[in-house]
Parts: C-alpha cells; sequence; structure tokens
C-alpha cells in the first residue's frame, strides 16, 4: 500500500479568518501543503501579511477582504479566488470572534453578532463554496469550531460564544450529510484554549489561564500552528473516508 497523501498539490484552497493567528497558521499549513490559497478576512490589508508570509516561502496566495456576514461579499471572494488562482478544491471556514457576558445581562444585539459571524457566517461560506464545487463534484470543507461547542468553559460567562460553535458543529454534520454523494466532504475542527488574541483578551486574568492550563490533560495552551495539521490532514486524500466529523484538537481538554 502507497504511504497515506497528505499533500494538498494542485489544490485552490479558501481561508477565513487568515489574518488571525489560527486562520493564519491554516493558510500557511496549506501552502506549505502544496495549497494556493485566497487568504481571506475582513479587509485586503488584515490579510496582506499572511500573504507575504506565505510567499517568503516560495507558496501562492492572494489576499481577499470579505465580511463573512455578507452572502455578496463572500460569493466576491469566492469568485476572485477562482479568477486568481484556480477552480475552489478546499476551504477553511475560520473567521469568528469572541465575547462575555453573563447571560442575565447579555444584549440581544451581542447574542445576534455572535451568531451572524459565528454560524451564519460559516453557513454562508460554505454555501458560497459549494456553489462551485458541486458542479464539479469535488471538494473539501473544514469548519472551525471549538470546544465550547462541546462543553461550557469553567469561568467564562459566553452563552453566544458556546451556542454558536454547537451550531457549526451541528451545520457541519447537516451539510456532510446533503452533500456526500456529491463529491463534497465537510468537517469541523473544535480546538481547545490556544494563544491568540482570544485567550489573551482582558477578561482572561492569569489565573484563569493558569486554571486553563491545569485542566488540560497537556498541561498547556496550543500555538496556532497545532491547528493546521489537523486541518490539512482533514482536506487531503488521507481523510477520504471523513464527513460530518467534530475533531476535538483540545490537548485531551474534554476528556476530563
Ligand atoms: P483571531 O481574532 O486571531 O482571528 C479571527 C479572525 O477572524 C480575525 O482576523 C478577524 O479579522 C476575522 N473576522 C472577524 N469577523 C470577521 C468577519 N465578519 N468577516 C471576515 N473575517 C472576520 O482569533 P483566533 O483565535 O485565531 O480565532 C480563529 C477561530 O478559531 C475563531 O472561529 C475562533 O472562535 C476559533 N477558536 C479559537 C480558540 C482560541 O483559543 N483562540 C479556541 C477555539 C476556537
Amino acid at each position: 500500500m502507497p504511504a497515506p497523501s497528505f499533500a494538498l498539490t494542485d489544490r485552490t484552497a479558501l481561508v477565513t479568518g487568515a489574518g488571525g493567528v489560527i486562520g493564519r497558521a491554516i493558510a500557511e499549513g496549506l501552502a506549505a501543503s502544496g495549497a494556493a490559497v485566497a487568504v481571506v478576512d475582513v479587509t485586503e490589508d488584515g490579510a496582506r501579511e499572511t500573504v507575504e508570509a506565505i510567499e517568503a516561502e516560495g507558496g501562492r496566495a492572494v489576499a481577499i477582504g470579505a465580511d463573512v456576514t455578507d452572502a455578496a461579499s463572500v460569493a466576491d471572494a469566492v469568485a476572485r479566488t477562482e479568477s486568481e488562482l484556480g477552480a475552489l478544491t478546499d476551504a477553511v471556514n475560520c473567521a469568528g470572534i469572541a465575547g462575555g457576558a453573563p447571560a442575565e445581562e447579555l444584549s440581544v444585539e451581542d447574542w445576534d453578532q455572535m451568531i451572524a459571524i459565528n454560524l451564519t457566517g460559516v453557513f454562508l461560506c460554505a454555501q458560497a463554496e459549494a456553489r462551485v464545487m458541486l458542479p464539479r463534484e469535488r471538494g473539501a470543507i473544514v469548519n472551525i469550531a471549538s470546544m465550547s461547542g462541546t462543553i461550557s468553559n469553567k469561568g467564562l460567562t459566553q452563552a453566544h460564544y458556546n451556542t454558536s460553535k454547537a451550531g457549526v458543529a451541528h451545520l457541519t454534520k447537516a451539510l456532510a450529510a446533503e452533500w456526500a454523494t456529491r463529491g463534497i466532504r465537510v468537517n469541523s475542527i473544535s480546538p481547545g484554549y490556544v494563544e491568540t488574541p482570544m485567550t489573551t483578551r482582558e477578561e482572561v486574568t492569569p489565573e484563569m489561564r493558569r486554571m486553563f492550563e491545569d485542566d488540560t490533560p497537556l498541561g498547556r495552551l496550543a500555538v496556532g500552528s497545532e491547528i493546521a495539521g489537523p486541518a490539512v490532514f482533514l482536506l487531503s486524500d488521507a481523510a477520504s473516508y471523513c464527513t460530518g466529523a467534530n475533531l476535538l484538537v483540545d490537548g485531551g481538554f474534554t476528556v476530563w
């Protein structure tokens, strides 16, 4: 038997939130595995550093500004990806926001914004991506959820965030079921705590951070690149029988 293939040679991928920490690591990981990558973030400027990092390693990438809550903007991003890099074969929907407030005080505006970006945004992106993939019966999509969609984080009051991420994991299963026989696999990754602005924001005190580390069997937060490997795997031919899966990449957090 030949070695399983994790290569993404001759693939064209789109990564949202790719100006952020996890999205950038994933975009760089896909490019290092052979894919040409559309680096999408809310502004084109926000995507540029990731493109420069990919090009510095000899990869091919383009920076695209798009708001994942706006269907027309997402459709434009897909069209630009195809015209500048080639037919879209792979996508990672990673854009997201965090936030916190006790549930009894959480405003409906904050709730709506969280759902619009973290859940509706993933739906709009997957829909636009599938619209070009389905006629070719070829594609793989990975949605970035969170372990917060499986557990509720001790010490954090973020009912809206947790709910949005549970939605992403279940949306992934629904899309996987609809598109399985039409050539598209859809999976989600649920990271645990990762070193990014989301976990270094003000409301995460040093005591809370220590608690995150203590509650994680591996004893530390992840770095962004530790989410890239699982994304490469799920997009690659090595994962040809994976669809509808929610891969927890959490240093063991959810085993306790
Ligand atoms: P980050 O803030 O570094 O990156 C998020 C990116 O999403 C930013 O570049 C931001 O500009 C972009 N974005 C926000 N709203 C957007 C919009 N409307 N349209 C387009 N882009 C938009 O944060 P990160 O930690 O790298 O988060 C990436 C993903 O990983 C998020 O979905 C997050 O929920 C998820 N996640 C993070 C952690 C963690 O511990 N950091 C854990 C689990 C899941």
